[in-house]
């Protein structure tokens, strides 16, 4: 039995459980459970926050799991990576107050920027140069610099209609992501041949579906 750990409520819920489910693997799945075994796989899905994914793999409470690459990235484990899943595409933007003069990345010096990816914006900042001040927050980025918080912000963009209304400006794309299958790198073989099988499914649904 292997067992994979999904979004339980979110953006990646559903296309994870539909791709699941294109995979011709059946099971039952509640609101109010949190875990459920397949019924013609041995696979047991556990249902958690997209946060807490990488850890649980990493730490082998699960073996495998779907999350987004700017998750995967910023709990610093992007080795655990091992297929690209094609939906849940989104950027990691910087953004700036609509009126604020702008030219490039080095107008960031010495700035207060808000985000809930200190790792990954530190890390595009320090490749160009840029020293700033991030201050996390983990939720609602988007109206810190209309109740000046923060010059500027660095969060997940899809269609800039959030941004708008909280009248920022989208600068620069720090991060492209999209939905990722990760496993824990020391499965046992048993485990290892079931992910290949599982692997070899989603590779058919993809292919399948262009
Ligand atoms: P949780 O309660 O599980 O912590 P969350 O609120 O952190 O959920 P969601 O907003 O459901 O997360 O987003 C989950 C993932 O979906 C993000 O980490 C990102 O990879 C992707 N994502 C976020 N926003 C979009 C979007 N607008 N379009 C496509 N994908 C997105
Ligand atoms: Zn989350």
């Amino acid at each position: 039995m292997i067992r994979l750990a999904i979004q339980k409520s979110g953006r990646l819920s559903e296309d994870s459980l539909n791709l699941i489910r294109e995979c011709g693997i059946s099971f039952v799945s509640s609101t109010y459970k949190l875990k459920t075994e397949a019924t013609n796989f041995p696979l047991e899905i556990l249902f958690l926050r997209d946060d807490d994914i990488p850890g649980y793999v990493q730490d082998g409470v699960a073996d495998l799991g779907i999350v987004g690459q700017n998750v995967l990235v910023e709990a610093g484990f992007p080795a655990l990576e091992v297929e690209t899943l094609g939906f849940s595409k989104c950027r990691l933007s910087l953004a700036v107050l609509r009126n604020e003069a702008y030219s490039s990345v080095a107008d960031l010096q010495g700035k207060n920027i808000a985000t809930s990816y200190p790792q990954i914006l530190g890390r595009y900042l320090a490749g160009e140069g840029v020293q700033a001040h991030l201050h996390t927050i983990s939720g609602s980025v988007e109206i810190a610099p209309s109740i000046g918080l923060a010059d500027a912000i660095c969060d997940i963009v899809s269609s800039g209609s959030t941004l708008l209304g909280n009248g920022l400006r989208e600068v620069e794309t720090v991060f492209r992501s999209e939905a990722v299958l990760i496993a824990n790198q020391s499965l046992p073989a048993e485990k290892q041949e079931l992910l290949a099988q599982l692997q070899f499914r989603m590779q058919a649904v993809r292919r399948a579906r262009r």
